[in-house]
């Protein structure tokens, strides 16, 4: 189970859907860059609001300064749908910039992806994004570092829980340390029931702590609610 980021991230149509030169040179000049460059025609390209810098569900955030190493990370990462590993990616990320939210809004990484129109495939995909189908996105990451927002310290050493209160102030954690960005994915709603609430969502509910697990950590980090940790 990965995040949603629900109502805050999401599938966006393109600028007037026009494919554009400065694309289709980003698209040709990515590492692993396709073997037949691709020209305007062959392609479909979109953008995505793929991760923020607000909280999540699992009481995790990512530094508004760390955006621009995400949106980095990001280029070339494959698009896939609703995290299906056992799938090859059926778009992939490319260019795209920083949406900065004014004071306390939320800035995200806006990436576009693009998906070759010959696919077999290809208008499904394209009818389910301009139809809203897929309206949410999720981003696939490892990181190393858990830090407290409360004491600065690694969260699984502190004695701080994410999620919990002291004397007022939730606790969570930030993304530190952040390794490689694995995949996005393009999610419908309702895929995920009670995941992706954010900062602000009414039904935010500190996690059960009589079967709160601490973070699995084997040299790398994972997201995923404390129950249900899982390998991204
Ligand atoms: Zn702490």
């Amino acid at each position: 189970m990965d995040w949603i980021y629900r109502e805050l991230s999401g599938v966006m149509l393109a600028d007037q859907q026009k494919v554009i030169d400065e694309d289709i040179i980003a698209i040709n000049s990515l590492p692993n860059a396709p073997l037949i460059p691709v020209t305007a025609r062959d392609v479909y390209i979109r953008r995505c609001k793929l991760a923020g810098d607000a909280m999540d569900a699992g009481f995790g955030r990512f530094r508004t300064e760390d955006l621009p190493l995400l949106l980095d990370m990001v280029q070339g990462a494959p698009a896939l749908i609703g995290h299906r590993k056992d799938t090859l990616g059926v778009a992939r990320f490319f260019g795209g910039d920083i949406h900065r939210g004014e004071s306390s809004e939320i800035s995200y990484i806006v990436p576009k992806f693009y998906w070759m129109r010959v696919h077999s495939a290809s208008e499904d995909l394209k009818v389910n994004i301009d139809g809203g189908i897929y309206n949410e996105a999720s981003l696939g990451f490892t990181f190393r570092q858990p830090t407290c927002a409360i004491c600065n310290e690694d969260i699984r050493r502190c004695e701080h829980i994410p999620g919990k209160k002291y004397d007022g102030i939730l606790c969570f954690f930030y993304y530190d340390e952040i390794i490689k960005v694995t995949e996005g994915s393009l999610v419908y709603r309702g895929a995920q029931p009670g995941t992706g609430f954010m900062l602000s969502h009414p039904n935010m509910q500190p996690p059960e702590t009589s079967n709160y697990k601490r973070f699995k950590w084997d040299g790398v980090w994972y997201r995923g609610v404390p129950e249900k940790l899982v390998n991204v």
